[in-house]
């Protein structure tokens, strides 16, 4: 009997181990932590977006993004849902695509994958970190490399794999964090830490405007948070390592061009003359954003509405549509929920996430360099890698 063994017990380690032991190989997973599948026990905000209806290789970054076209045509959505229907993991498809588990808990999918494949014989071995991999490849037949990304390193992010990769010859490409928050080079922005408003970030490399997100926008006291920040964290990431310049624009209501927002602003004042200008702000926005957009205008909070001439009213609209902030960095892979950059997969055999450089030595899920967009395709990769892996080693 084949004997294969798997280095980590995370998402595509755990679905190539159930799928190797259904075939009846004997299979051991080697996982360092304590516990398996930690990232997938945090995923979602604890709920677990587990895959996508709609998977393309547009839904992912990569030097060659077409790699994962023929693993997602074999184990895309449909694969996918019908293995965990046949688990009985039943699955809540919402409307934007996004699929999450109908128990809406993501401890309900770790707990399902571990406890299915502890039945069909796999041999789980926790609190074991592997240091020596061709030792390993000695031992066994096959070794599956499914240690994940640098990302998120109290739950068991490494550069193991990547390690292991060079052992045997293979490209590393350069990584970085992605899905992470933003360091912003403002005290001002600081000062907000806590405040959270709905709004639309735009992404300015090297001044010029890459990418825009609108979603929730939330201050930390060191940057930017929230997923409009995390969905062009990718491209701002990607930046920051090549050094180019990297701002963001921050439009706080997407809703108004600048023309409407400075009248709505006249309008009011002419109505409310013995209101504030903050009062006048903060019928739109937070109260603390209101308060430190104003500072960072250097225009007193106290300023009584019927001060506020055209020109003012002007200035504090453009201000609201396009607050501009310096990005210093990225707040690191300890932040961060996945890692761009890895094995680079023009050496990985796309059909069977073999390695181009030593037989019987697979790799798959984030370990490689692929990297899916917010809305379960990083899932998505390491179920479908796992299973190409899985496919390629029984037969
Ligand atoms: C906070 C957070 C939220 C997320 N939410 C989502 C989400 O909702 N949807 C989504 O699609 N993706 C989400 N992701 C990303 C997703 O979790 C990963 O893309 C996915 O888990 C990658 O699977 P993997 O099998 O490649 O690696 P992992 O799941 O990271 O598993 C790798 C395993 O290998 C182990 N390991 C590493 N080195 C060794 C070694 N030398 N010896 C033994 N074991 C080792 C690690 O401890 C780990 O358990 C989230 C990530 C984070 C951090």
């Amino acid at each position: 009997m084949k004997k294969v063994a798997i280095i980590g017990a995370g998402a595509s380690g755990l679905l190539c181990a159930i799928f190797c032991a259904k075939a009846s190989l004997d299979v051991d997973v080697y996982e360092q932590n304590d516990k398996c599948a930690k990232k997938i026990l945090v995923s979602g905000n604890g709920r677990c977006n587990i895959t996508n209806r709609e998977i393309s290789p547009n839904d992912f970054f990569s030097n060659h993004p077409s790699f994962v076209q023929s693993s997602l045509e074999n184990f895309g959505f449909k694969e996918f849902e019908k293995f965990a229907s046949e688990i009985g993991l039943l699955l809540d498809v919402k409307e934007d695509g996004r699929v999450y588990p109908l128990s809406n808990e993501a401890k309900s999918v770790a707990s399902l994958l571990l406890n299915y494949a502890k039945i069909l014989g796999v041999k789980i071995h926790t609190d074991t970190k592997i240091t020596e991999i061709k030792t390993l490849l000695a031992k066994y037949d096959v070794v599956v490399v499914a240690t994940g990304s640098q990302a998120a390193s109290h739950l068991g992010g490494n550069e193991d794999g990547l390690s292991f990769a060079k052992e045997f010859g293979h490209n590393i490409i350069p990584t970085y964090p992605s899905l992470v928050q933003l360091h912003l080079d403002s005290t001002i922005a600081h000062k907000m830490s806590g405040a959270k408003m709905y709004g639309e970030v735009t992404l300015l490399i090297n001044h010029k405007k890459d990418s825009t997100c609108q979603g929730d926008i939330l201050f930390t006291n060191y940057g930017v948070s929230g997923f409009a920040v995390l969905d062009l964290s990718q491209r701002a990431s990607m930046a920051l390592m090549n050094f180019e310049h990297v701002g963001i624009s921050i439009n706080l209501l997407p809703a108004f061009n600048a023309q409407k927002l400075s009248a709505h602003m006249s309008n009011l004042a002419k109505n409310m003359p013995k209101f504030s200008v903050t009062d006048i702000l903060a019928g739109m926005i937070p109260i603390k954003i209101a308060h430190f957009l104003l500072e960072d205008l250097k225009i007193p909070h106290a300023l009584k509405a019927e001060e506020i001439h055209t020109k003012l009213a002007k200035k504090i609209a453009n201000a609201m549509l396009n607050w501009r902030f310096e990005v210093s960095a990225t707040h690191g892979f300890r932040h961060a929920e996945v890692g761009g950059g890895g094995v680079d997969v023009r050496e990985i055999n796309p059909k069977t996430m073999e390695s181009l450089k030593q037989k019987n030595l697979y790799f798959c899920g984030e370990v490689l360099d692929v990297l899916g967009r917010r809305g379960g395709y990083n899932f998505a990769f390491a179920w479908a890698s796992g299973y190409a892996a899985a496919q390629a080693i029984t037969h």
